[in-house]
């Protein structure tokens, strides 16, 4: 078996799965992405989206403002929650600045909120029952359980602790019986802790931060970060420089990214069937 885990092929199968799948479905699974202001990462991301999509066959709508209001937004996402033909509603975050992202994130109901970020999806998450989950964490879950990585008992290590990809993370490796430690900028003696890491995941956005030095021997590591310089991507782990002491590993890119859009495809479908 391949040191590299390819998320690019992973989700190109899954992809697949998904199609199959909507081909089959009475109904056409529909989602609608709202987007407001000029964020040129957020228009690679939404376009990305749409592509998967349509590839799929899951209807989708755009949804984007030049600028508006909080209480405009909220008005027009209360409409989509209503719409018994919308199942899937995203706002592509971040939101320009001033704008109260919590609010509007929770305005989405959340039987359709695919991004998983509500209280309530969060919630579930947090008591292990089932619920839509954010789309990085559950894709790495996916990478995990395609790859036969066995959680029970492992030592995971999670660096980074946002609402997005962090926080859930810990807890999907908590439900699924891994001992968990969650690091984050104020965390003393990293390197002690990643160093017993058997599972190294790092989501914190500092080109090639983690060394050999810092990982354990034969650990799978999976580097969520994305850090675009002069045109190049990195993630967050010096792959060169780990790639002989670890077990697996994702690259960036093609490891963790492709797996992210095709999960909130997944999400879409849950919500149509109503999981
Ligand atoms: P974020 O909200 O900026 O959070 C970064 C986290 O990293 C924070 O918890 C921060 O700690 C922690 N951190 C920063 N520097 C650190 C250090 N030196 N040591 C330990 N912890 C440190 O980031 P995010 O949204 O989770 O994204 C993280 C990275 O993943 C970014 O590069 C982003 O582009 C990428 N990403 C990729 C995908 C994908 O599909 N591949 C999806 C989402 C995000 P504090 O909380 O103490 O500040």
């Amino acid at each position: 078996m391949s040191k590299i885990i390819d998320g690019k092929k992973i989700s190109g199968e899954i992809k697949e799965e998904l199609r199959e799948k909507v081909s089959k479905m009475d109904k056409k699974p529909s989602l609608v992405v709202i987007s407001v202001g000029d964020n040129p990462a957020s228009s690679v991301y939404v376009k990305q989206k749409e592509k998967c999509a349509n590839y799929i066959g899951i209807n989708y709508q755009h949804l984007h403002f030049d600028s508006i209001s909080d209480d405009e937004l909220v008005k027009k996402i209360d409409k989509l929650n209503k719409d018994n033909d919308i199942n899937g509603i995203i706002v592509q975050l971040p939101l320009p600045n001033g704008m109260n992202e919590t609010r509007i994130v929770n305005t989405i109901i959340p039987s359709k909120d695919v991004d998983g970020l509500t209280y309530l999806n969060a919630g579930l998450l947090l008591n292990n029952k089932t619920s839509l989950v954010s789309c990085t964490p559950k894709g790495i879950m996916e990478l995990l359980r395609r790859e036969n990585v066995n959680l029970e008992g492992a030592n995971a290590v999670v660096i980074g602790r946002s609402i997005l990809v962090g926080k859930p993370m810990m807890n999907l490796l908590i439900n699924a019986n891994a001992t968990v430690t969650l690091c984050h900028s104020k965390t003393k003696d990293l390197e002690k802790i990643t160093r017993k890491a058997d599972i190294l995941i790092v989501a914190i956005g500092k080109k090639e931060f983690i060394k050999k030095d810092m990982v354990k021997r034969g650990s799978v590591i999976i580097d969520v970060g994305i850090n675009r310089v002069d045109g190049k991507l990195y993630g967050d782990v010096d792959y060169n420089d780990v790639y002989s002491k670890v077990k697996k590993i994702t690259p960036v890119p093609g490891g963790v990214g492709p797996m992210t859009v095709v999960m909130l495809m997944k999400n879409v479908i849950d919500a149509c069937e109503n999981i």
